[in-house]
């Protein structure tokens, strides 16, 4: 199956069944992402953009099973920045170099549309030369559109699973991966780059819901894409299953760049949580985006949507500086660019 789809970057869900269960196989491992490094390097050279992340609150009225920070869990400490707080980690952002920021947190009534709106609006006009990303859930088409004439231009939302089954089993009843899917078409028709994605190792996911995930994101097409390992977290129902495996979501990442070769596509902070050089694994499978955290150091571990979250102690703050030595470990760069998606 690796011929077929080096060939056609393209297969059935049948197809991507066979493919995946390669995923152990170093030498297929090997084919798919020198493959993947060739396209990205082809749409978007050595660079590695990078996203400030700024994790505003973490109050959230849905309770996903998986999710440290889900409203059923009173073990969490709840926090929300003030609107002054946000920009100022925009301000310390921008002189660190990015020209993204992602407003990320849970879903926070507090944060009304007008509120959060007003603080897309504030940023955009303080920081024109730079990207604002949503990922703040499920929103009805109006609220995506007002945030959008505020100015936001992309919007992260994993579909989590394209399995019916296994979405019902990982979230509460009220949740619906048909609604998550609505969600994804409406962004895109109001213009935003969009981003979709999913845990690797989730509870309860084989390879043939994988095949499935790969399946929805070719239908989809988003300009993003959030891939990471699933780690479990303490306080939820999970708490004592396995975490995801690094070596699939490698796998994985080089799949998605193979089959969007425009991709934009983060080492994300899970994998750099369960191997201290995921994220160099990351660029060298196919990756060209980090996402590191510029919420205040007394927040961080409050968002702790699984154990371990990097990032949350003193010592490890994610200066530029380290981002960089890992880009370059992988043979890549750092850059201080917006870095919109390639269309084409
Ligand atoms: N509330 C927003 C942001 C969610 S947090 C939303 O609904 O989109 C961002 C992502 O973290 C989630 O989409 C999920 O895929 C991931 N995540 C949550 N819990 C996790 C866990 N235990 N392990 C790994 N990733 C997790």
């Amino acid at each position: 199956m690796i011929d077929k789809f080096l060939e056609s970057h393209k297969l059935s869900g049948a197809e991507y069944l066979t493919l995946l269960e390669g995923w152990e196989n170093q030498d297929i491992a090997r084919r798919l992402s020198q493959e993947a490094v060739r396209i990205r390097d082809h749409y978007y050279g050595r660079k590695i953009f990078t996203r400030g992340l700024i994790e505003f609150t973490n109050y959230c009225k849905n309770n996903c099973y998986y999710c440290g920070i889900r409203n059923g869990n009173r073990n969490a400490g709840r926090y929300r920045l003030t609107e002054e707080e946000i920009l100022k980690c925009c301000h310390m952002g921008y002189e660190m170099g990015h020209r993204t920021f992602v407003l990320q947190g849970g879903e926070d009534p507090w944060f009304t549309d007008e509120k959060t709106a007003a603080i897309i609006r504030r940023i955009k006009g303080e920081f024109p030369d730079c990207a604002v990303t949503l990922s703040i859930g499920e929103k009805s088409y109006e609220s995506y559109r007002l945030f959008r004439e505020a100015g936001a231009d992309r919007y992260l939302l994993r579909h989590e699973t394209a399995d019916e089954t296994l979405y019902r089993s990982l979230h509460p009843a009220g949740m619906s991966l048909k609604r998550r899917k609505q969600c994804l078409y409406d962004l895109k028709e109001l213009g935003y780059q969009v981003g979709a994605g999913f845990m690797v190792g989730a509870p309860g996911q084989t390879l043939a819901h994988l095949a499935k995930d790969l399946v929805f994101l070719q239908e989809l097409q988003p300009q993003m894409a959030g891939i990471g390992p699933f780690i479990p977290h303490h306080d939820t129902k999970y708490g004592d299953e396995k975490a995801g495996s690094i070596e699939l979501t490698l796998f994985l990442l080089s799949v998605i760049r193979i089959m969007l070769p425009a991709v934009l596509l983060p080492a994300t902070t899970a994998l750099g949580t369960l191997d201290p050089t995921g994220r160099e694994k990351g660029f060298m499978a196919g990756a060209n985006v980090v996402m590191p955290n510029l919420s205040p150091m007394e927040n961080r571990r409050l968002y702790e949507l699984y154990d371990n979250k990097i990032g949350t102690r003193e010592e490890e703050g994610e200066s530029m500086e380290s981002l960089a030595k890992r880009a370059q470990s992988a043979g890549c760069r750092l850059v201080s660019e917006r870095g919109d998606a390639v269309m084409l």
